[in-house]
């Protein structure tokens, strides 16, 4: 009983009266328009939205951003226009509002995930770069030092520059963009398919993230080798160690 306020039990609805933040109790997703949620996903704070919207896996990331991750991987990957046709607008309202009231959402197809994905980007606050002994203009300063041709993997010293930088980033960042890097790069390796090109899909992120091509270029082709990548290819990959792991 000493527990009663306790944040780690399920809430209590007797425990917070605020009507401010606390809604009618928890996750019944039926006549829920007008509800508040408690546990909100979208536009909180990362650790914040992980902490609402736990993994049953414990991955460091809320379990609605992996929901929309995994249906484009299973049913986006060849569509064509995946994260730049935009799903309607009220559609992607009812599905914010239901991941923020229920944490969980069902989709009919994949740019509705694609849709839920980069709102939930968008609206991270902060920045994603800005960590321990970092501001994201370090990131920007190692990536402009990078000279490697167009749009291909970087093998310059900025690489593994940038990797030791991450590797100060909290959990939750550098899982976030881990997930978010690997996905473009399978998102532009289905090029032929979707129409989705390095460019068409950095300039999408670099607007989500408020970074540079150049971050956006190494990001996204230095994630993790290809599976048909030569095993003696000595290029740093920056998230290989972290590969997408499916909620499905
Ligand atoms: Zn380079």
């Amino acid at each position: 009983m000493m527990n009663f306020f306790s944040k780690k039990g399920k809430q209590d609805k007797k425990s917070d009266k605020k009507r401010s933040d606390s809604a009618s109790g928890s996750s019944s997703a039926s006549s829920a328009s007008k509800a508040v949620p408690t546990k909100p996903v979208l536009g909180v704070p990362l650790p914040v939205a992980v902490a609402n919207n736990r993994c049953y896996d414990d991955v460091p990331l809320p379990a609605v951003m992996r929901t929309c991750i995994d249906y484009v991987e299973e049913s986006g990957l060849d569509m064509e226009g995946i994260y730049r046709v935009s799903a309607p607008i009220s559609r992607l309202d009812d599905l914010e509002r239901q991941a923020n009231l229920t944490g969980r959402i069902e989709f009919v197809d994949a740019h509705e995930a694609a849709g839920l994905l980069k709102r939930f980007l968008r609206q991270i606050p902060g920045h994603i770069l800005l960590f321990g002994p970092y501001v994201p203009e370090d990131f920007e300063k190692i990536a402009e030092t990078c000279k490697c041709e167009g749009d291909a993997i970087c093998r310059c010293p900025a690489a593994s520059e940038l990797k030791k930088m991450l590797e100060k980033a909290p959990k939750e960042h550098y899982h976030l963009l881990a997930y978010v890097f690997q996905h473009a790069l399978h998102v532009i390796q289905h090029e032929k398919e979707n129409k989705m090109t390095l460019g068409a899909l950095g300039v999408l992120l670099q607007a989500m993230f408020s970074v540079s091509r150049n971050i956006i270029k190494i990001f996204m082709m230095n994630a993790a080798p290809a599976s048909d990548a030569d095993p003696k290819d000595a290029a740093v990959y920056l998230f290989s160690n972290l590969p997408i792991k499916s909620t499905f």
